[in-house]
């Protein structure tokens, strides 16, 4: 490790932070070269097969870490989704009548696969959406085989899982995903889906297709009946076309809100069922017990982790008064510890933002908190020259008429609230369009029930943040979605029952 200059910002509370540690680590650089070969040119996965589109119009994919192209992709066109959706109609009598055990085999050897490759996997993650190594290493890809796992493990005791015995499956599933956990994502709608005998048309977002075409030639490893997963890539117009098919039976969405009641409206009085995992405006509430360093960390993973595009960010940190500038002064200093930059080196904490036009939107959001009236503060860093990125960012002074503290920022940027009562921290916790997660921290086992039944959100953590895990479901209130997904309630939603 080098020794370097400390530099030191004024926190505004009187107490100095440093920007950038007193001892820098020596670059750790993850191999590109790791993520196998890429190829110029993708078509569509469809009934086992790379296929062209019929279409002519191909998109380009970057790295935002370096604005480099890395590969062109075909735009789906409605008749490659209607080629898609028939595959995997054709291929749905065979599978949804193999024994559980037998469908279990080839999740369990997908699973299998994702491990062996994963590192292969996680530095393709890491080029195409610019999240640090570290997290595609160690929590990406690591969930993504859990989810294989366990619905693995759930394909042949359906019977016993209290739906009576022999729960149908709905038929052809239509999923569309957003870039953020491209693969993640991907795991969790297809590894249910086909566990309870469903076969899939899988469209991944237009900034991020290169892992679930990867994954196209992991099923064909795995030796997967063609035609059971297919993956279509293309934009919000393929994506519309593929939620829009006749002859799909359920449409799983995750995604931004407006979309999300797009395609709800699309469906309404149709026999499609429909489940939607859409955006967040977390509230992280910690209370004047809470043990401080740990609620920092618990602050730092809910809203920097993956560049605080996650639908479930603690992006609202509700703090009691009386250790307002207590938690500041703390959270300050561990902001300017971070280290962002690039995402293949193994001590990036904060990598490139997924998207030009992502970070036009955070970059707008965090001016209009300005022009309202909150206080910015960001630790000094350099960015690199290249690229998209954004430093982590906190505003104070925050009120909960702002932008910044209603509209859902999907970046690294947290705004602090205050409140000084339990039901004042439920109320402003309560008071967002949103309800997907919230986060407690306090000693208090009781204080956090009380908080826990009183939280509109679908996932309240308690002394932690961020936490995934395939057995427990995820899913939303109000303009958060419907449906759960993950967990038994995860299997619920691809079966007739
Ligand atoms: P988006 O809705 O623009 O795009 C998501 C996906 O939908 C992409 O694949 C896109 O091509 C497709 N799409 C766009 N228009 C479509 C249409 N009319 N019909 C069908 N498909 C269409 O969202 P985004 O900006 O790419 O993703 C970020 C959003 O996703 C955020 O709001 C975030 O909160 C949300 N999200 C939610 C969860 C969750 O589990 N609740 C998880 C991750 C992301």
């Amino acid at each position: 490790m080098a020794k370097t200059k400390k530099t030191e910002t004024e926190t505004g509370t009187g107490q100095p932070v440093r920007a950038g540690s007193l001892f820098a680590y020596a670059p750790a650089p993850e191999s590109p070269a790791a993520a196998g070969e890429i190829a110029t040119g993708y078509g569509h996965f469809i009934g086992g097969e790379f296929v062209d589109s019929s279409g002519s119009q191909a998109l380009k994919t970057v790295n935002p870490a370096t604005e480099q192209v890395l590969a062109e992709f075909a735009q789906g066109t409605e008749e490659d989704v209607d080629r898609a959706v028939r595959a995997a109609r054709k291929a749905f009598a065979d599978w949804s009548a193999l024994p559980g055990s037998e469908r279990a085999k080839y999740l369990f050897r997908i699973a299998r696969i994702v491990q062996e490759r994963s590192r292969e996997l996680a530095v393709l993650e890491s080029l195409d959406n610019g999240k640090p190594i570290r997290e595609t290493r160690d929590v990406d890809l690591p969930l993504v085989a859990a989810h294989f796992f366990y619905y693995a493990g759930w394909a042949d005791k359906l019977d016993f899982a209290g739906w009576g015995p022999n729960p149908r499956p709905l038929g052809v599933a239509a999923q569309v995903i957003p870039w953020n956990f491209p693969l993640l994502m991907l795991a969790w709608k297809i590894a249910p889906a086909l566990a309870t005998g469903n076969t899939v048309v899988l469209k991944p977002a237009e900034t991020t297709p290169l892992t679930a075409l990867r994954f196209a030639e992991i099923c064909r490893q795995a030796g997967l009946p063609e035609g059971v997963v297919n993956i279509v890539t293309g934009d919000g117009r393929t994506g519309a076309a593929l939620t829009a098919h006749p002859d799909v039976n359920k449409v799983a969405f995750t995604g931004s809100t407006p979309v999300g009641r797009a395609i709800a409206k699309q469906l309404a009085g149709t026999r499609t069922k429909l489940g939607l995992e859409l955006g967040g405006k977390a509230a992280n509430i910690v209370f004047d017990d809470a043990p401080l360093d740990q609620a920092v960390e618990g602050i730092v993973n809910g809203i920097f982790f993956n560049q605080g595009h996650v639908c479930c960010a603690g992006s609202r940190l509700l703090v009691q008064e009386s250790v307002q500038d207590e938690l500041l002064d703390a959270l300050k200093r561990r902001m300017g510890t971070l280290r962002v930059g690039d995402p293949l080196d193994k001590n990036t904490d904060v990598g490139a933002i997924n998207s030009a036009a992502q970070l036009a939107r955070i970059t707008e959001l965090a001016a209009a908190g300005e022009q309202e009236g909150a206080e910015r503060w960001a630790p000094e860093c350099e960015l690199p020259g290249a690229g998209y990125w954004f430093r982590p960012t906190l505003f104070t002074g925050v009120s909960q008429a702002h932008r910044i503290a209603r509209e859902e920022i999907f970046g690294p940027v947290l705004s602090v609230l205050t409140f000084r009562t339990p039901a004042e921290a439920v109320e402003k916790a309560n008071n967002t369009p949103y309800g997907l997660s919230a986060g407690i921290w306090t000693e208090k086992g009781s204080r956090i029930l009380w908080m826990a039944n009183r939280l509109r959100a679908g996932v309240v953590w308690a002394n932690t943040f961020n936490k995934f895990d395939p057995t427990s479901p995820f899913g939303g209130y109000k303009e958060s979605g419907y449906g759960r997904e993950g967990g038994r309630h995860g299997l619920e939603a691809y079966l007739d029952v």
